[in-house]
């Protein structure tokens, strides 16, 4: 067995060491721990370099494994859980997400099932378009029976969800989507109503532009039988608009996705048409495709009050390289998703630590000043990540898929990847590199965290501490007191200047998450993450509102959240109602 290495990582957190233990480094078969964080880092760096050896046989893999080791354990680039987890391990599942076709016949359906199981199994997350199903009480020719609709196979797939979770490396999560023209539609709204329904599915209603077109006119909209292709009946577009803004109001689902406007930005549409995303909703693939993803943190990307550009430049370019390793080195959980995911090539790079960088520059979230920052720094890693891939293209051609895609024409040229950049929720990586999360505010200054089986964490957002101790404001009971009142806003011992730059989700307006949104989203290839936080006391009228601003400040969906609207949530700021 090999031995553990000593050494420690700087500015590895508690909370960190406690995630990376539970769930990420190599076990004995008694549950015993055999790796440090040191070569938990020395394996992935190592395992993902080993690729450029297959297209330069004089690279340096020693070298460029340090440059990986030294970029992760700077907590500057992280990739996805599932890589953290299996690279150079014998299972060897590096994405994090899917999306597997779901055909109107048993043995499409059961075989769906059957392949969720193995990617869950493997620490990914799966996601499906249910609209081929045929609607509940249609025909069944073989059994003169009659059909029991996408609904009740929902239930099937999130069944055998619920029993692969207990012996896997993480929940295995699900997004479910239906087309707002299937007959079933109304019934797909409402099938998260009650609660205690599939839990480990989200839902998203697939929204067209006709659709919306209708709902602005007020008019009726065509609903189709999926199996004959035929016309099924007749619906109101804003009665069916406004059902869908009530029940997200009621407990945050279902989201939206504009279908046509995936399909308008599909790289690849002589392969086949997109139909849904994986389950946090970043990222839309054709059926059979995967995807793995990596966050720059662009907290460690300042200095001395400065983007640090060049050194985002040159992290940019290493984490093209390891991404496109990864697709190499992956180890498919089956032949269909081998080929169509070699054959495409995507990646999704994006950042975690949005709100950190604000921070350290002193600019509010909720400013113009943070709106243009954020559309510059993505338009930044959108074009360098781009540039990175072209190159990489000149040594190892372009992804397979490239004739006939939308890079294959005037003006375009070779490129590695079908896409390059995607915004993820980074819900775990960001905990490991103690970043704030993804393109969100800071969810509170300080609050409770509760992590996979319930695992309570209080946290302290690590600047505000710094700050604070540096300010000589700094005390255990402001920090509870912080954590009760859920802001700073209103706590005058803390000075201005510094409430000022810590807002936080909820000080934020619901406009400004849908203009953060849509920033980050008019420079990333495939989607942004992003939840649109609402307080408990938030009506109809706005929920309805941000959900047609996200479609006309074209973003691609939109999920929002309500204060208290579930009876769980992941995060909690212990404010006394
Ligand atoms: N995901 C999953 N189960 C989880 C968390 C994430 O299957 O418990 C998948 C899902 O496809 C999600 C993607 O991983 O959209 C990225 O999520 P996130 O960035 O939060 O993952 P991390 O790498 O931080 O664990």
């Amino acid at each position: 067995m090999k031995k553990t290495t000593k050494g420690t990582i700087p500015g590895l957190s508690k909370n960190a060491l406690t995630v990376l233990e539970k769930r990420y480094l190599k076990r004995d078969k008694e549950g015993k721990v055999l790796e440090t964080p040191v070569d938990m880092f020395r394996r992935v760096a190592e395992s993902i370099a080993v690729a450029n050896a297959r297209f330069d046989q004089k690279a340096d893999l020693a070298a460029l494994a340090d440059k990986f080791y030294a970029m992760m354990t700077a907590f500057e680039f992280l990739p996805n859980s599932p890589t953290l987890m299996n690279a150079g391990r014998e299972l060897g599942q590096l994405s994090a997400c899917f999306v597997l076709p779901v055909g109107d016949s048993m043995e499409e359906i059961f075989e769906a099932v059957k392949y969720t199981a193995l990617i869950h199994k493997s620490g990914g997350g799966t996601g499906f378009s249910f609209s081929r199903l045929r609607p509940a009480n249609d025909v069944v020719m073989s059994t003169t029976g009659i059909s029991s609709g996408p609904l009740s196979f929902m239930r099937v797939f999130d069944v055998a969800t619920e029993t692969i979770k207990q012996g896997g490396t993480r929940r295995g999560a699900n997004m479910g989507i239906l087309r707002v023209d299937h007959p079933d539609i109304m019934d797909f709204i409402m099938c998260k109503a009650d609660q205690r329904q599939l839990n480990n599915f989200n839902i998203s209603v697939g929204i067209t532009e006709a659709f919306m077109k209708a709902v602005d006119a007020d008019t009726d909209y065509n609903i189709v039988n999926p199996r004959s292709g035929e016309k099924a009946g007749i619906l109101n577009a804003r009665k069916v608009f406004n059902r869908i803004v009530k029940q997200a109001w009621e407990n945050g689902e279902p989201g939206i996705i504009f279908l046509d406007r995936l399909n308008k930005d599909n790289p690849t549409p002589h392969i086949g048409e997109i139909e849904s995303t994986n389950p946090c909703g970043e990222q839309p693939l054709l059926p059979y495709e995967s995807c793995n993803l990596g966050s720059i943190n662009l907290g460690k990307m300042v200095q001395n009050g400065e983007v640090n550009w060049e050194r985002l430049k040159e992290v940019i370019q290493l984490a093209v390289n390891f991404l496109d390793n990864v697709i190499e080195v992956n180890n498919y959980p089956l032949e269909q998703i081998d080929t169509m995911t070699r054959s495409n090539r995507k990646i999704g790079l994006g950042v975690m630590g949005w709100a950190d960088m604000l921070i350290l520059l002193g600019i509010p979230y909720n400013s113009m000043k943070a709106i243009e920052l954020g559309e510059k720094v993505m338009k930044f890693i959108n074009d360098e990540g781009h540039a990175a891939s072209v190159e990489l293209a000149k040594t190892r051609g372009t992804f397979p898929n490239f004739k006939g895609s939308v890079f294959d024409a005037p003006g375009k040229g070779p490129i590695r990847n079908a896409t390059v950049t995607t915004i993820a929720p980074t819900g775990t990586i960001s905990i490991i590199a103690n970043a704030s999360s993804g393109v969100e505010p800071l969810f509170a200054v300080s609050f409770v965290r509760q992590v996979m089986d319930k695992n309570i964490l209080l946290e302290v957002n690590p600047i505000f501490e710094e700050i604070a101790k540096a300010q000589g404001f700094y005390s255990e009971e402001l920090m509870k007191k912080i954590a009760e009142h859920g802001t700073v806003h209103d706590i005058p011992e803390i000075p201005e200047a510094v409430r000022n730059i810590f807002v936080t989700a909820h000080d934020i307006t619901p406009e400004v998450h849908i203009a953060m949104q849509a920033a980050f989203q008019k420079y990333t290839d495939n989607a942004v993450s992003k939840t649109v936080n609402f307080p408990n006391s938030a009506t109809f009228e706005d929920v309805e509102k941000v959900y047609r601003l996200a479609y006309e400040s074209n973003c691609k969906g939109v999920t929002i959240y309500r204060d208290g609207s579930r009876d769980e949530q992941v995060l909690s700021t212990g404010k006394k109602e």
